[in-house]
């Protein structure tokens, strides 16, 4: 099958997510065939450098053979039972392994990001009703607050926590209310400030708020070190120590949302290792199956769990999805963190990470400015008057066979951990002659 037909049959047949379908009447869809390490392959033999792991979910590269045999091996055992009622080895395993990494107890699953999110704030909202009910006086604790440009998923709860416009506002009356707390992004910050400095004075934002709000906040959701959707942008790790101090402070839960950071991607296993704190819940999914299937887990602390443990059925968490906990997708997620386990990622990743942001240096002569990295995260701003720079940019790459997504201005590498040195120089040399053609 040519790309030609099967992208005919595509767009008479495939609602594609995160687009205006008119657009591709322009902008032609690439139809993939196969993906071998970092490489994707399209069905015409065209092959493109995948530097945003598709999405932000690979970390190992397309066509792991050790995730593969995983799931292969699962396959021929158990492919699914509902988990009502029901367990199984797979999820029994990563449910530990995830306590022992996150230092938080009882795994609840979901299939993807945005799910994680409402059981999180569910979850929240439910533990506070427990531990109320049956008080009279007691704090009515029923709202949320997240970040400016926060990125949470795009289910009505989520966005309703979720901070960006074009993905927002057309849904305003459905969503729920939730107030944005001033963004530590350090782009935010005055000329002469210190990122750490910006930080703080963000933090002493939020703890005016939270001090004047607290009886009715249930919880504090953030994205731990790196606002990703909006554009890559990093945070001092000082103002997760503040938040969980301030959130201490007055009950309020911080719940991490680490759907996009966790599994290595900031250079710790999780980005709130770097603020040393402990959130309340800890939302995962993306990178924990390697990018092989639809997964995503809550963890909680045993308080947490505690009050919802009781003699009545409604005391309980009573939610559920149809595929929480497949037995498919947890046997993925194991044979990733086994590759951590057994591959010494976080270090290498560590010398890698050096390795791109030294490679990136030759970018500094474009018009570029917040050259940053956080880990296996890279991004730097384009200076440009053209309001077409992020579509243009996206086509001139794909043509060199490089796969970015600049999100507005902001061109960023996501790329999968098994990247090469000759994979690196690749995408660095193909960035900027795309930048060049089209800034
Ligand atoms: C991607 C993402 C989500 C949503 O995950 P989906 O699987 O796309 O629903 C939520 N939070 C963050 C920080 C994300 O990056």
């Amino acid at each position: 099958m040519t790309n030609r037909s099967l992208l005919t049959r595509s767009l008479q047949s495939v609602w594609h997510p995160c687009t205006q379908m008119k657009q591709h009447e322009i902008f032609p869809l690439i139809p993939i065939k196969k993906g071998e390490g970092v490489w994707l392959y399209d069905a015409d033999g065209k092959q493109y450098l995948d530097a945003v792991s598709s999405w932000w979910v690979n970390l190992f590269g397309h066509n792991n053979p050790r995730i593969k045999a995983a799931i292969k091996q699962q396959l021929d055992t158990l492919e699914h039972v509902m988990l009502a009622g029901f367990t199984h080895e797979p999820v029994i395993e990563l449910s530990e392994k995830l306590a022992k990494l996150t230092g938080l107890g009882h795994a609840f699953y979901a299939s993807d990001g945005a799910s994680a999110t409402e059981i999180a704030l569910k979850m929240s909202f439910h533990y506070w009703r427990n531990l109320h009910s049956g008080t009279p006086g007691k704090p009515n604790k029923t709202k949320f607050i997240s970040l400016q440009n926060s990125y949470h998923g795009e289910t009505l709860g989520a966005l309703g926590v979720t901070d960006v416009a074009i993905f927002k506002d057309t849904y305003a009356p459905l969503l729920m209310q939730s107030a944005q707390m001033p963004s530590p992004d350090f782009r935010l910050a005055e000329a002469d400030e210190s990122a750490e400095d910006f930080a703080l004075r963000c933090a002493a934002q939020l703890e005016l708020y939270v001090a004047q709000h607290h009886a009715e906040l249930a919880a504090f959701i953030i994205e731990p070190l790196v606002q990703c959707a909006a554009g890559m942008g990093l945070y001092h790790p000082v103002y997760l120590a503040k938040a969980r101090e301030i959130c201490t402070k007055y009950a309020v839960h911080l719940i991490a949302d680490e759907i996009a950071v966790g599994f290595g991607r900031t250079g710790t296993m999780f980005a709130c290792e770097q603020g040393n704190i402990q959130p309340d819940f800890i939302c995962l999914s993306k990178g924990i199956t390697g990018g092989y299937l639809p997964l995503s887990a809550v963890l909680t602390t045993d308080d947490i769990y505690q009050v919802f443990y009781d003699d009545s059925t409604l005391r309980g968490f009573l939610h559920s999805h149809s595929y929480t906990g497949n037995p498919l997708a947890c046997s993925a997620a194991l044979a990733t963190l086994a590759i951590f386990e057994s591959d010494n990622v976080l270090q290498k990743n560590l010398e890698k990470s050096a390795d791109i942001i030294d490679k990136m240096q030759a970018l500094t002569n474009l018009p570029i400015k917040h050259l940053r990295c956080q880990g296996m995260i890279f991004a730097f701003d384009v200076t440009t008057k053209n309001a077409q720079f992020s579509k243009q940019c996206y086509q001139a790459a794909m043509q060199q066979g490089l796969l970015l997504r600049p999100i507005g201005n902001t061109v960023y590498f996501m790329p999968p951990y098994t990247i090469t040195e000759p994979e690196i120089d690749f995408m660095v040399k193909m960035t900027f002659d795309a930048i060049k053609a089209t800034a």
